[in-house]
């Protein structure tokens, strides 16, 4: 299971240049969090985030940067 999934403002609450796909650790299961602390250090309000287990549009490079190298961009075969 990946650790890491993409967050990125959802359609209409942001510029679309402004729409990174921000990455974050995934939280613990069946947790759900009031925001997203992306790892470059952003907060994006739950309730206007769009979660993915894959990158989508633009990726934040900031947050490239600092994946952490255990965790990385592995597809979760289990679907969400
Ligand atoms: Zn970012």
């Amino acid at each position: 299971m990946s650790s890491t999934v993409a967050v990125r403002f959802t359609a209409g609450t942001m510029s679309e240049s402004r729409r990174e796909a921000h990455l974050a650790g995934r939280p613990a299961p069946d947790t759900n969090p009031d925001f997203w602390e992306t790892y470059c250090g952003i907060h994006i309000p739950a309730e206007i985030a769009e979660v993915s287990d894959r990158p989508a549009g633009m990726p934040c490079m900031a947050c490239m940067m600092r994946l952490p190298a255990a965790g990385g961009f592995a597809v979760d075969a289990r679907g969400s």
